[in-house]
């Protein structure tokens, strides 16, 4: 029931980068939405967080309809590929910043960032800038940040992909970790067929503006709905 998408059509110009696409993400799942370049993931992702509008059809977020509703009062996480760290913020303050800004008591905030930064295993890294992480670390910061506020909702798109490897993989378990701690509804875009068959409750994958299947790691392998999502996910090697 969580996140209900309800015939959503986007179109930039003429060209129809979401063709009614319906569907339902049950909440506590971690879910990923797959597909290849170009398939509308960011598009699907950015109507559902209120970043943009779709032209038709709806979003339901916790049983409220949030078609109209702007991204702040959609009670969202959110990590992007390229994060946006405030620079001159410490990690602390950067994990803090979404519940400052609600006007947060004081010690409530210490505690509940405090907490986040030992889950990332960041804790030591607390008073550093976020120039001085690694590109892991700061992508763990940003998973500490997005959930500070306690979303009932987080979203991310392709959070690991500018990483490199070995630690894509790391942060693939990370997510999973984290997930099954906090299990907060988790959308999270990739391409990386891997990564979603290894971290997800849940697959949707999206190809040309339209969902081609819906289902677990093992039904889409075991029973791919047609030929699209066969030769997509392919032999994983
Ligand atoms: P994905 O995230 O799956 O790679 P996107 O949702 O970003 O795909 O984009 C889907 C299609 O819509 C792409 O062909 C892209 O070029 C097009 N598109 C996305 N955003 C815009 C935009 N603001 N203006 C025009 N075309 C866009
Ligand atoms: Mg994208």
């Amino acid at each position: 029931m969580s996140i209900e998408v309800s015939r959503v059509s986007k179109l930039f110009g003429d060209f129809v980068a979401l063709d009614d696409v319906s569907v339902s993400i049950p909440t506590g799942q971690l879910t990923a939405l797959l597909g290849p370049s170009g398939g509308g993931k960011s598009t699907l992702l950015r109507i559902i967080a209120g970043l943009e509008q779709a032209d038709t059809g709806r979003i339901d977020i916790e049983g409220r309809d949030a078609t109209r509703l702007p991204a702040r009062k959609r009670n969202v996480g959110f990590v992007f590929q390229h994060y946006a760290a405030f620079k001159h913020l410490s990690v602390a303050r950067n994990v803090a910043f979404g519940l400052e800004i609600r006007k947060t008591p004081k010690d409530q905030t210490a505690d509940r960032v405090h907490e986040l930064l030992k889950l990332v295993h960041l804790e030591q890294f607390a008073d550093r800038l976020p120039s001085q992480l690694s590109g892991g670390q700061r992508q763990r910061m940003a998973l500490a940040r997005a959930l500070a506020i306690q979303p009932s909702v987080l979203l991310l798109d392709e959070p690991f992909g500018a990483l490199d490897a070995k630690v894509r993989k790391e942060l693939r378990d990370w997510l999973r970790r984290l997930h099954d701690e906090i299990p907060v509804t988790t959308v999270f875009v990739t391409h990386d067929q891997e990564e979603a068959l290894e971290v997800a409750d849940e697959i949707v994958v999206i190809n040309n503006g339209r969902i081609e299947q819906v289902g677990s790691p093992d039904e889409l392998y075991d029973a791919p709905a047609n030929y699209f999502v066969m030769s997509f996910l392919g032999p994983v090697t």
